[in-house]
């Protein structure tokens, strides 16, 4: 088991990336603190890892709101004793976001709350929990749109991916000597509910398909084994990364007819 006796703290665990971690994680030895704005979705999750076998919990917060960050951590440690690894996951995608004349300020704003905001607050009161158990691992899902311009623009969303990975890096460099690791998880397109409800026709994902090298959209299975390894310690030397989980996007030039 690579994460045994290991206490993960999961955002967006509810859907998506996030609850295919919590099952990941849990399978790997990890008692879970599933936290979502969803609490019906929080707890399907709970329930999920617990028909296998599993350790999990869930605690209502709102990722963008500061008192509602430090009380997931309080929980976490009040229930479980410690918390070794720090996922700050959670993430929307307006659909109204467009590029910067078609934008409305309220889109931008909550997109960064959300986003931007809720991953330095999660470090913000997730760090001193880390550093009380002697070190930890954070993962703070970015995109890949962090690493690439796109003609189909969705520009809040993809300045908030970028300040996550800058902040991943200065955070990784900062907390580096208190054995906290920090790193960026940069998923590709995937086939979870956050992107397929903005790609809603088939002409829609076409047009996006033919941009990855694999000519399939990923699962969020796929982007949870890339978060254990993160989590583990596995990947011991590995800080301040992007690490790219894309079906090959960022390497590709002229995709495969
Ligand atoms: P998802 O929509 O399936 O799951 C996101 C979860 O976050 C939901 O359960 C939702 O209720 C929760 N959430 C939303 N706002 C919240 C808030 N303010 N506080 C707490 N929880 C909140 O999405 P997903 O595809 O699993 O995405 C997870 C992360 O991966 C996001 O950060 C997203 O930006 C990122 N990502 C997704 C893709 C993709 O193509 N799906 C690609 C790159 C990066």
């Amino acid at each position: 088991m690579r994460l045994k006796d290991k206490v993960a703290l999961i955002t967006g665990g509810g859907s998506g990336i996030g609850r295919a971690s919590a099952l990941l994680f849990a399978q790997e030895g990890a008692s879970i603190v599933v936290v979502d704005v969803d609490d019906a979705a929080g707890h399907e999750t709970v329930r999920m890892v617990e028909a296998q076998g599993g350790q999990a919990m869930c605690v209502h917060a709102d990722v963008s709101k500061g008192t509602d960050c430090k009380n997931m951590v309080m929980v976490a440690e009040q229930v479980y004793g410690r918390l070794n690894i720090l996922f700050n996951n959670a993430g929307i995608l307006d659909s109204h976001d467009d590029d910067a004349v078609n934008t409305e300020e309220e889109v931008w704003d909550l997109t960064m709350a959300v986003n931007l905001k809720g991953v330095f607050l999660g470090c913000k009161y997730g760090i001193p929990a880390l550093r009380r158990a002697g070190g930890g691992s954070i993962i703070n899902t970015a995109s890949f749109v962090a690493l690439l311009g796109a003609a189909t623009p969705q520009v809040a969303y993809t300045a908030s991916k970028g300040g996550v990975l800058a902040l991943s890096r200065e955070l990784a460099t900062v907390h580096a000597r208190e054995n906290i690791r920090v790193n960026a998880l940069c998923p590709g397109p995937l086939r979870t509910e956050l992107l397929m409800k903005i790609l809603d026709t088939p002409e829609k994902r076409r047009r996006r398909l033919v941009h990855i090298p694999m000519g399939r959209f990923g699962e969020a299975q796929e982007v949870a084994q890339a978060a254990l390894y993160l989590a583990s310690d596995d990947s011991s030397y590995v800080t301040g990364a992007a690490f790219v989980v894309d079906g090959g996007i960022t390497g590709a030039y002229v995709t495969p007819e």
